[in-house]
């Protein structure tokens, strides 16, 4: 008798912008063959959980026939392309997710096994030089992480990513965007060879440029990636290892032309702002607080079901933020009252009213589903927060914004390690707590103690959470007070972040 397998299914949603059909899809996969639930990831994909082995070739059939695939979504080549979904300039936006779909086809691999192995498809004959023109023979060294932004907004993290785009936005057009190369989160405990680094900002493209910015990047790595020591195959410490200087000027070789100089650009936050905004066509978009990214029905908070009855009558987008967060995005005038009515009625109208730390947290998927997570995290964050709470209510902080993140283990698909305040499970009930990360994700984070027990959490930060309060600068942030304040140096970059 084999043993009873379950299986995790990640759907590849370039930009994270998802129609009506295939939110109602990926709904009645969840019931059908997964666990009930959808899960709304930080790099802007849905995850089915607890697909058992006998309906994954069913399941993957029918996520294409929704027009989806999980092609990509795991594997030593580019992932999903993220995409701000920034709902104030639409016409920006727009462009900006054009060039993520762009990219994310441009970067796709070519091969038909996919097709072979899980839709049935007819097996073709062709040499490896015509299946894989980008990937080649050997493929990447290791994964592969994309993203753009349009400031003010980071929420996509393009600090924490492989190759970021900074879209540079002149007189309400978008112009181009900055490139930003070398970033990532993934580390292990106890080998300070590897570490979280920041992407360096090195040049500027035009927009016609971004696609082919992209494919020459990916050459770069897949030419000189270390492919002796997969714990040293990632983009980042290709950049590391050779420079950001040397990493422009092969660019610039591969492309044929130069980038131009950075542009200047300035982010102030990676967070999402909750409730309904207009744009500047008149369209509507109304973003969601998802704690974790569970959509699912609870007793007294029918989530899932009011999200169906939402995208039966929805003919605009729903968009999935990189802080694992929903917009129902493009709501035209006309639908705006149903939609409103429809928030009430199945309680999804004051998703925000939390405090603005709640607001501010990612918590990656960790037990029971993972198997490389050392310690919870999606179920056990709320209750930290909860418990925090009370400290922030207390002394006045229940509005301001500290990001706090939490992940099951270093590989940090959560982006822990640049966020203010980082958990990172270490074992069973146990968390390494970083603190210092920047407010706008621009800064990595410091260990401030390791292998701290969960009852232990409240009163380590307590006091740190009074002290701040209570002597911060105007306007200073939680990740900045906390260096200023001696309780962590700052990390400069990668190589300085197990420095103290
Ligand atoms: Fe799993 Fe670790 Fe990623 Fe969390 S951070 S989802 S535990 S691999």
């Amino acid at each position: 008798l084999e043993k009873a397998f379950s299986f995790m299914l990640r759907i590849r949603v370039p930009g994270g912008v998802s129609t009506s059909e295939q939110w109602l899809q990926t709904d009645r996969l969840a019931d059908t063959y997964a666990n009930g639930t959808i899960k709304l990831t930080t790099r802007q994909a849905f995850q089915l959980h607890g697909i058992i082995k006998s309906n994954l070739k069913r399941t993957i059939k029918e996520i294409n026939d929704a027009a989806m695939d999980t092609i990509a979504a795991c594997g030593d080549v580019n992932r999903n392309v993220m995409c701000n979904p920034n709902p104030y300039l639409s016409s920006v936006h727009a462009d900006v997710l054009q060039a993520a779909k762009d990219i994310s086809a441009h970067l796709t691999p070519a091969t038909r096994a996919y097709h072979e192995i899980w839709l049935d498809g007819e097996k073709v004959q062709s040499t490896e030089e015509e299946v894989e023109p980008i990937y080649g023979k050997t493929y990447l060294p290791r994964k592969f992480k994309i993203t753009i932004a349009v400031p003010p907004s980071n929420d996509v993290d393009i600090f924490a990513n492989c190759l970021s785009f900074i879209a540079i936005v002149e007189d309400g057009k978008l112009v181009g965007y900055n490139v930003a190369v070398g970033g990532g989160m993934g580390s292990t405990h106890g080998n300070e060879a590897t570490y979280p680094r920041i992407a360096d900002v090195i040049g500027f493209c035009t927009k016609e440029q971004v696609v082919d910015v992209a494919e020459k990047v990916v050459l770069v790595q897949r030419d000189f990636g270390d492919r002796t020591d997969r714990k040293h195959s990632r983009f980042k410490y290709t950049v590391d290892d050779h420079g950001p200087e040397w990493i422009l000027a092969k660019l610039n070789e591969y492309l044929g032309y130069k980038l131009g100089p950075v542009r200047p650009y300035v982010f102030a936050d990676n967070g999402d702002r909750f409730g309904w905004v207009e744009d500047e066509t008149g369209d509507s978009h109304y973003t969601l607080f998802v704690e974790g990214g569970r959509v699912l029905d609870t007793e007294g908070y029918p989530m899932r079901t009011g999200l169906r009855e939402i995208a039966k009558i929805h003919d605009g987008d729903f968009r999935l933020t990189a802080n694992q967060n929903l917009m129902i995005a493009k709501v035209s005038p006309a639908k705006r009252s149903q939609i409103e009515a429809l928030l009430e009625k199945y309680g999804m109208a004051k998703s925000h009213e939390q405090s603005a730390l709640r607001l501010s947290t990612i918590a990656c998927v960790a037990l029971p589903t993972c198997a490389l997570a050392l310690a919870e995290a999606e179920r056990f964050l709320p209750t930290i927060v909860t418990q925090l709470e009370e400290k922030l209510e207390e002394v006045g902080l229940r509005h301001d914004s500290i990001t706090m993140r939490m992940t099951g283990c270093p590989n940090g698909c959560g982006r822990p390690f640049i966020s203010e305040i980082g958990f990172v499970g270490f074992g069973p009930d146990r968390y390494n707590v970083y603190l210092g990360g920047g407010h706008a994700g621009e800064r990595l984070s410091k260990l401030f103690r390791k292998d701290v027990p969960s009852k232990d959490i409240k009163p380590l930060l307590d006091p740190i959470l009074e002290h701040y309060a209570k002597e911060r600068l105007d306007g200073e942030h939680f990740g900045d007070f906390v260096i200023r304040a001696g309780y962590v140096a700052a990390t400069v970059q990668g190589p300085d972040f197990h420095k103290n």
